[in-house]
């Protein structure tokens, strides 16, 4: 349920309301918007007389959140949420391009291509030091190790890490080393993880699953923020469907829905949606031009010889020549880069 304060209430007034709320045993959460405090109250409706909340002192009304995820939804938090990260703003007018190899390889490797994301206008390197691989037999990674030459080479160029954590018990480690901890999608709906990041203050991109529904993206997005962490980017990285030709189908029409049903940026991952190199500036282009918050990239020196997802990273020289497009659309829809 919704509880709407009136503009101007008191923050004792509004501490009493959530505490009355709380006594009847939901869950409480609050955001303002407006000059109006909006309460959440979500757990067994049928404990309070919500009629009888109408008039108490300070409410102005009450109104069903009729979705399943409610922090997530836009009903309850009606305007953009902006997450700050480093030089990156996600989710306001500014775009943001996070971008990096499928997963650190090694030192030189790293450095070259923090450079090079750096230069063509990325704010956030992406790198994988425990990856989610389909055969046990594939690179899995450099571990910590990993992690450590990928916080050296983004800080060298003043970016912000983003990297995969794939189990709960690695939540700790990971939030040493990246600023954004990324849920893969074969873990979208591994709920103790979710808990765990959820715990955390550090922003966590959440991939959707790749035979998840919109819905149960957001609803494993609502597990993060009931721990209480709201720092939530919602990363589309392309479905399961019957086509073959592709990795994935990029859903973009996920873009502009979840727009409407939540407040959560939405960054859109080409790279895994299509598959294929020279598929995903189109697709990147596409992305930005259905209104997503930013675009996360693979980008290789020498994809040939990566150790995972060659076939779908960039060159840098083409990064660069798909950032530089980004910023002409940009600038047609009103947004910046
Ligand atoms: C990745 O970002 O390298 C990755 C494994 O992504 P996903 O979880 O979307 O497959
Ligand atoms: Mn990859």
């Amino acid at each position: 349920m919704l509880v709407l304060l009136k503009p101007g209430t008191p923050e004792s007034v509004a501490s009493d309301v959530m505490t009355r709320l709380r006594m009847a045993g939901l869950a409480i959460h609050r955001t303002e918007h407006d000059g109006r405090i909006r309460i959440a109250a979500i757990g067994d409706l049928s404990a309070v007389h919500w009629d009888d909340v109408e008039a108490w002192p300070g409410v102005e009304g009450t109104k069903r959140l009729e979705r399943p995820f409610k922090l997530a939804s836009r009903a309850f938090h009606p305007h953009d949420t902006v997450i700050s990260v480093g030089r990156a703003v996600i989710g306001g007018p500014a775009l943001t391009i996070m971008a990096g190899p499928c997963s650190i390889e090694g030192e030189e490797q790293a450095f070259t291509i923090a450079a090079a994301v750096a230069a063509a206008g990325a704010t956030v390197m992406r790198g994988g030091a425990y990856k989610p691989r389909t055969s046990p037999y594939a690179f899995q990674g450099l571990g910590e190790e990993g992690l450590k030459i990928l916080r050296r080479a983004a800080d060298a160029h003043g970016l912000a890490v983003v990297s995969e954590v794939m189990d709960s018990q690695l939540v700790p480690l990971l939030a040493r080393y990246a600023d954004i901890l990324q849920v893969g999608a074969r873990n979208m709906q591994n709920y103790a993880l979710l808990r765990e990041v959820g715990q955390l203050q550090k922003p966590v991109l959440l991939k959707r699953g790749l035979s998840s529904t919109i819905e149960e993206w957001l609803l494993s997005a609502e597990h993060v923020m009931a721990q209480g962490n709201q720092h939530v980017l919602l990363c589309e990285r392309g479905i399961r469907t019957f086509e073959t030709y592709t990795r994935n189908t990029l859903d973009l029409n996920a873009v502009p829905v979840v727009k409407e049903l939540s407040h959560l940026p939405v960054i859109v991952d080409p790279s895994h949606g299509v598959g294929i190199r020279d598929k995903v500036a189109p697709m990147a282009r596409a992305a930005i031009a259905a209104g997503a918050d930013g675009l996360i990239v693979e980008v290789h020196h020498d994809p040939d010889h990566a150790l995972s997802d060659g076939a779908q990273s960039l060159y840098p020289a083409q990064f660069e020549e798909l950032v530089a497009q980004i910023r002409t659309i940009a600038g047609a829809i009103g947004r910046q880069l």
